[in-house]
């Protein structure tokens, strides 16, 4: 994996107090860790892992041989288990493929670490499989089970593990571990992922590398059929477009840091989220402040029906119908 294993940056306080707990000699067999996808379960489970198989003084020191492995994911003692392809389930038979290891000394350290990634996934038989383990659990394994939540497991696996759940993180968190992590990005397309991201740095990191791009796109062809010679291009706009619900939240939700970019445009002010300052300055002029202000508040409200679960395409051609009415 390509990350710090040292990073804390993300679910501090989990990581601090299972460092204590460690430390303490409180380390249970089992424990199941419960997140949103993007929420850092993974960096969570390793940085775990890292801190059991460290040969460090304060663990995880990050610079041991057995730290440097876990960064690399070449532990000998480090077992990760996940569906085999995106979408699938985890079977009973991989489960079983744990007991090949589980009861022999570890290679190198104390202790062997398994993580379960999408633990949710696991099918009845994996799950009853896993509890096995559980029952007589070998004193020198440790399993980290991740989850959406909890409930997604059966009772009886959680009631046999420590729970550990993950919050989403502040923007102004993610927004400062990105601008680290991409100093040369455009400001407006990192605080634009991290505002799209809800508490999801995972997610955030998602958006900026790759699904923006394409969103951004279209929203940048909306804005210019908005303010070109014949709006009623907006009107077909959505006929063309498969959203998903998504997808339609994150366009809606640019729309309205684009209106707001050009409305900061006809105020002079020259920083701008989305928009290149000169297209935020050609479109100012083409728009009223109000009509500008009722176009973000449509969106604001097509925004709010989506989230509702109203029906997608509805609520998007109405909200095109509503723009080409306000600026014809
Ligand atoms: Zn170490």
């Amino acid at each position: 994996m390509a990350w710090d294993i040292l990073d804390k940056k993300f679910n501090r306080s989990q990581k601090d107090s299972f460092c204590r707990e460690l430390t303490s000699g409180r380390l249970s067999h089992a424990y199941i860790v419960e997140g949103e996808t993007g929420f850092g379960k993974t960096f969570f489970a390793y940085f775990a892992a890292a801190a059991i198989l460290c040969r460090g003084n304060v663990k995880p020191c990050g610079k041991c041989n057995s730290c440097v492995k876990i960064n690399h994911s070449t532990h000998p003692d480090l077992f990760v288990i996940s569906p085999e392809k995106e979408g699938g389930i985890i079977t009973v038979g991989m489960v079983r493929e744990i007991k090949k290891t589980v009861f022999f000394l570890p290679n190198e350290a104390d202790k062997k670490v398994y993580i379960i990634k999408d633990g949710n996934k696991m099918n009845v038989q994996a799950q009853n499989a896993l509890l096995k383990f559980f029952e007589e659990p070998p004193d020198s394994a440790v399993f980290f089970i991740l989850t959406d939540k909890k409930e997604s497991l059966l009772p009886t696996v959680v009631s046999r593990g420590r729970i550990i759940t993950l919050h989403p993180s502040s923007k102004s968190e993610i927004n400062a571990w990105l601008y680290e992590k991409f100093p040369r990005k455009d400001k407006g397309e990192i605080e634009y992922a991290a505002s799209m991201a809800e508490g999801s740095p995972g997610k955030a990191l998602s958006l900026l590398e790759k699904k923006q791009a394409e969103i951004k796109d279209d929203v940048f062809v909306f804005t210019s059929l908005m303010f070109g010679d014949s709006v009623s291009g907006v009107v077909y706009f959505f006929k063309l477009k498969k959203y998903d619900r998504n997808k339609a939240k994150e366009f809606l939700s640019a729309i309205i840091t684009v209106t707001n970019d050009i409305i900061r445009a006809k105020q002079k002010f020259e920083s701008f989220t989305l928009l290149p300052a000169e297209k935020a300055a050609g479109y100012a002029k083409k728009a009223t402040e109000t009509k500008l202000m009722n176009i973000a508040n449509e969106a604001i409200s097509a925004y709010e029906g989506i989230s509702a679960n109203g029906n997608i395409n509805l609520i998007l051609n109405f909200f095109a119908l509503k723009v080409y009415s306000n600026l014809k």
